[in-house]
């Protein structure tokens, strides 16, 4: 290991759409700063996913960033939702605009970050021994980036090609004339097995629980409309800071029965074939509060299914009975149903029939031996915490962040930990999301803003109160009741069957709206932070 140390005032930790804006923030106000990035390339999420059909489902131009209207201007979006590889362009784009690589270290993955209380500095040691220490540790690692395979016997003994959607090759992939297999059945997997049921040999999906999908209608931005974009910018973004999660689509200020059920039948028709969320984020307000309501719209969604999938039995199959719509994170799609239409595609209940094994040429279930020539797993991220999981984070007192956060996530506005002074954490667990673009620019802002105001008064430790973590930790769990989201298993509930430990649902996302959480996040601002303690 080599034992010297580059110096920098700031280090970000990962080159996604977060860090990188943190990356620009910070130099603009004068601050050295340092990027470490585990992958190859900018991007993040839109690095590593590059499987089949992979893109987006926040609408291109209300994801891209929106902190520079020149920015927003230079770039024009081929499609209403991009798919990843424009969105990874568009990344490099903005990377190389602002100059931004070369103060990024790509390859280089984070194993440790130590606090000094000596020198009041974070000591951050990469896998391959490099260090670097510095002042301030802005974690920007994602919250759906530390991609699980499933924890299944022989996951490593099969001989064909093998792929996680979330650290897809560069190379090209075929699937022409191939026994392709699609473990999963998430937002991933459903953009996944559309795009490989188009040319695959035979497909077979192993399915544990169906999710409710909602078309995305996407389509090319036609020359006239790229105009009319450009002058909505102010609209845009006037839209996208006004609404609860920062999309472009508004939840509808009426209650499911308020209306008689032709006209609740014509709105969710409506929302049907709208672009994009309009049907989850842009439905009736009590959706996700009123069990009644929730399932009747759930009712309708169930009857599209039966609509669209000729064999009633796999249509069934295919219709959530554990959750209700909008509960668990709802998968746009683009013809996933009619694939189940299709000759060369299989559907099998893993709910039913277990998956027992990898073997060297397929998988074995409790029912059947299946040969492939490439299985793909869409079995998702150790989400929101499991990047943090993955690096050995330790404050005061060599305190380690993982036992700190055994029972569940405390944080100041998601943005600090008690304990751990001058770590500050960007889309970590309790704060804003939605359109995170949206939340991420608010929140490097706010950051930077912090950083400034304790240059400005010579500060060199901040950390925050036991008390305000308490009462933003209390505020989070009782806004987080009553929402039926938080009873049903999901990631975003904490839960992932392929990681040992992670089947106690915890609250680890802020329910409430996003303009509440600025305001919020403002006012611990203009009261000179009085929640937190500055040396
Ligand atoms: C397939 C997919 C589609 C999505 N679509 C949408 C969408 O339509 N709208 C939306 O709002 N959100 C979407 N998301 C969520 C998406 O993650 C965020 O929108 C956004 O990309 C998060 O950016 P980020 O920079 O915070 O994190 P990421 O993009 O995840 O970047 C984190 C980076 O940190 C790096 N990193 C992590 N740990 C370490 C370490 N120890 N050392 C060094 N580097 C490290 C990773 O390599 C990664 O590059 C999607 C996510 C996925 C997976």
């Amino acid at each position: 290991m080599s034992e010297s140390t580059t110096d920098v005032d700031v280090l970000v930790v990962g080159a996604g759409i977060t860090g990188i804006y943190q990356l620009y923030r910070a130099r603009e106000a004068g601050f050295t700063v340092h990027l470490l990035e585990a992958g190859g390339g900018v991007g993040g999420t839109w690095y590593w996913n590059r499987y089949p059909g992979s893109r987006f489902d926040s609408e291109s131009y209300s994801y891209g960033y929106l902190f520079s209207e020149e920015l927003f201007d230079e770039w024009e979006w081929e499609e209403h939702f991009a798919a990843q590889p424009e969105t990874e362009r568009y990344i490099n784009f903005v990377a190389d605009k602002f100059g931004l690589k070369r103060d990024i270290e790509f390859r280089t993955r984070v194993v440790a970050a130590h606090w000094q209380e000596a020198s009041r500095s974070w000591l951050v040691t990469s896998e391959d021994g490099r260090r670097w220490q510095a002042p301030f540790l802005i974690t920007a690692v994602g919250p759906l980036s530390a991609p699980t395979l499933p924890r299944i016997k022989g996951v490593d003994a099969f001989k064909g090609e093998a792929y996680h959607t979330g650290l897809w090759p560069k190379h090209k992939v075929t699937f022409e004339g191939k026994r392709v297999a699609v473990v999963g059945t998430g937002a991933t997997g459903v953009q996944t097995i559309t795009e490989v049921a188009k040319t695959a040999g035979h497909l077979t999906v192993f399915q544990r629980r169906p999710n409710w999908c909602k078309p995305l209608h996407n389509r090319k931005i036609a020359p006239h409309e790229q105009a009319q974009l450009k002058a909505s910018y102010p609209a845009i973004f006037q839209q996208c800071q006004e609404s609860f999660s920062c999309f472009l689509h508004t939840t509808y200020p009426h209650d499911t029965f308020d209306l008689a059920p032709a006209e609740r039948e014509e709105f969710l028709e409506q929302q049907y074939g709208r672009p994009g969320f309009a049907l989850w984020v842009g439905n009736f307000r009590d959706m996700l509060t009123n069990r009644e309501a929730n399932r009747a719209i759930s009712d309708f969604v169930a009857g599209k299914i039966r609509e669209r999938v000729k064999d009633p039995r796999v249509s069934e199959m295919l219709i959530p009975k554990d959750h209700g719509f909008g509960t668990r994170r709802v998968p746009m799609e683009s013809g996933y149903y009619e694939v189940y239409n299709q000759p060369n595609v299989e559907l099998v209940s893993i709910a039913d029939t277990p998956i027992e094994e990898i073997t060297a040429t397929g998988i074995r279930t409790s029912a059947r031996a299946f040969d492939f020539d490439m299985i793909i797993y869409a079995t998702g991220f150790d989400a929101i915490t499991g990047s943090f999981d993955r690096i050995d984070i330790r404050g005061v007192d060599g305190l380690r962040l993982k036992d700190k956060w055994a029972g569940g996530p405390q944080t100041f506005i998601g943005v600090q930990v008690e304990g751990f002074p001058n770590m500050l954490m960007l889309v970590g667990p309790h704060t804003a999301l939605g359109n995170i673009p949206r939340s991420i620019e608010y929140n490097v802002d706010w950051v930077t803003r912090l950083i400034e105001h304790m240059r400005q008064r010579k500060l060199t430790r901040v950390d925050a109160k036991p008390a305000s973590v308490a009462a933003w930790t209390d505020f989070v769990h009782e806004k987080a009741k009553g929402l039926l989201s938080n009873e049903v298993d999901s990631w975003m509930t904490g839960i992932n069957q392929n990681v040992e430990g992670k089947n106690v649902r915890i609250i680890a996302r802020y329910s409430g709206s996003a303009p509440a959480y600025r305001a919020r996040a403002d006012k611990v601002a203009a009261q000179g932070y009085a929640e937190l303690t500055f040396e």
